[in-house]
């Protein structure tokens, strides 16, 4: 069954879109998976980063928080005579302590150190930013420790209190002023192991490192977290130490993937470009074949049934005349001649498809060629009312070629200007040297040829569109000949034509020396 023409386009028309669509779609969630993928392992690691810096923040807020339960029962209010022991023992302990007031609540009174000259700076400073009525001394619960901090600038301070009750229910507000220097090296032993793998920082409120330098937000891997209740006024920071490398190879590998869809892409749609082209190119083709052969089955079947009716007519014997049946004897000459020119044509054709390119070449002289080739078929042309002008150069330079080959070439031409001339009949055959080459043009003044159609003559198969050229018998195939017996020799064939005007088909074959004379 044959299926209409209409039905392959649109079927090739649904499936290149349908190809198109998925391939787009398939693009399109590829690259958001992979940048979905690239976000999960992001998060994992900014998480897993969170866990780690909460742990470390944690073991440092608990250490802090055990040695101020050591400090407290360290103390004992109901033995003021023991004080200086007990404020020299913690002193002297690594529990971070520079010094321990003891005061009465309220106003603020000191109990211990007793106030001396040797005191007042201490005492001052600590005085300075330990206020007590920032604190809320009524609400606080006996025995529970607290922690102040304070940032000034140059000077942080940082105090453990506890409100105690002595035996005859006094309140003891005992004050542990921390050393900031202690402190540091605490934060520092805490976060050794954690440095190995992250840059670790300490900040103020301001931005001001602590603990090392301040670490730049800018990274999608930095992380900060404050203490909660003990170093409340600081922050601690930490960002993986290849955080660079890690954002680098997120980009690569981001740009990595969006190169391969796109190159998967690209390659999809040129393949459906080419397999577009391919298919148009082969349904032209297929075009192209039916008309040949419908072209040829035309061309064999007039002569033949010509052949036919004048052999029968001739074998009844009813024609009695000579002269009558000398032209139907005419007739057939003629008719089975220009049959068996288009079966040769078709065989040439063939051959030459086929030939081994130089397998003929010898040393030929184009001019001579075309004079003598002319000599017996001009006769024939002349006897159709063409008036033919013969303008051989004979000073043209023997070259290397298939003389048989450019003899089928030449009459090609010939041919085309005969079939395509109409009423102007009037052709110009020219052979002459230029730059190199010998140029042999057939000259007409004939029905021309478009602009548009010109690189197509050439094709196989193909004929020409034109009204008065399909009226014309033809096979397509004889500037296809042409074309390919010059690309044989390295030349070329060139036409110039103006509708109505005529003509100018230029067979260029370049001068060569036949291989063995080349070198001398
Ligand atoms: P055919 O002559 O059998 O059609 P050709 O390959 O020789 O095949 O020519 C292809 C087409 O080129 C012709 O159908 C015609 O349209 C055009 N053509 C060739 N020679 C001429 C010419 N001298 N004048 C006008 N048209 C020509």
């Amino acid at each position: 069954m044959k299926v209409p023409p209409v039905y392959n386009t649109v079927a090739v028309v649904v499936a290149i879109g349908v190809i198109i669509i998925s391939t787009a779609t398939l693009s399109w969630f590829s690259y958001h998976y992979t940048v979905g993928r690239e976000n999960l392992a992001e998060t994992t690691l900014v998480q897993t980063n969170i866990k780690l810096a909460t742990q470390y923040v944690d073991r440092i807020e608990q250490k802090i928080i055990d040695n101020d339960g050591i400090l407290s029962e360290m103390v004992d209010v109901n033995e003021p005579s023991k004080w200086p022991a007990m404020v020299d023992a913690i002193r002297k302990s690594d529990l971070n302590v520079d010094m321990v007031y003891f005061l009465r609540p309220g106003r603020n009174y000191l109990l211990y150190p007793p106030y001396s000259y040797e005191i007042r700076n201490l005492w001052g400073a600590f005085h300075d930013s330990f206020k007590i009525k920032e604190i809320n001394v009524d609400n606080l619960t006996v025995d529970q420790m607290n922690h102040l901090q304070k940032e000034r600038p140059n000077n942080y301070f940082f105090a453990s209190y506890v409100m105690k009750e002595n035996r005859k229910g006094e309140k003891i507000l005992v004050c542990y002023q921390m050393n900031f220097y202690k402190i540091v090296v605490l934060l520092d032993n805490r976060l050794r192991d954690l440095q190995k793998d992250f840059y670790v920082a300490a900040v103020d409120f301001e931005n001001n490192g602590i603990y090392n330098l301040p670490i730049s937000r800018s990274s999608k891997y930095y992380y900060e977290m404050r203490f909660p209740s003990t170093l409340y006024k600081w922050i601690l920071q930490i960002v993986p130490r290849n955080y660079t490398e890690l954002e680098r190879e997120v980009k690569i590998q981001r740009r990595t993937n969006l190169f391969f869809i796109i190159l998967s892409t690209t390659l999809i749609f040129f393949s459906l470009a080419i397999i577009y082209v391919a298919g148009r190119r082969e349904r032209q083709l297929r075009q192209l074949k039916e008309d040949f052969i419908s072209n040829v089955s035309h061309e064999l079947k007039t002569p033949l049934s010509l052949i036919r009716m004048f052999s029968e007519i001739l074998v009844t014997g009813r024609v009695k005349r000579e002269d009558t049946k000398k032209e139907y004897y005419n007739i057939i000459h003629n008719e089975s001649d220009r049959m068996s020119r288009l079966i040769n044509n078709l065989l040439d054709f063939a051959i030459l498809r086929q030939a081994e390119n130089g397998k003929y070449f010898e040393r030929t002289n184009i001019a001579r060629l075309v004079s003598k080739e002319l000599e017996a078929y001009r006769y024939e042309i002349q006897k159709d009312g063409f008036q033919i002008t013969v303008e051989v150069d004979s000073s043209v330079p023997d070259t290397y070629a298939d003389p048989n080959a450019i003899t089928m070439a030449f009459f090609n031409l010939l041919d085309n200007s005969v079939k395509y001339s109409g009423d102007q009949r009037q052709i110009t055959v020219r052979v002459e040297q230029r730059n190199g080459c010998v140029d042999l043009s057939v000259v007409d003044k004939g029905f021309g040829i478009p602009d548009a159609e010109q690189p197509k003559i050439f094709e196989k198969f193909y004929r020409g569109s034109n009204a008065s050229v399909r009226k014309v018998r033809g096979s397509g195939i004889g500037l296809s000949i042409t074309k390919h017996v010059a690309e044989m020799h390295g030349g070329e064939v060139l036409v110039e034509s103006t509708p109505g005007k005529g003509s100018t088909f230029t067979l260029r074959i370049p001068i060569r020396q036949p291989p063995d004379l080349a070198g001398s």
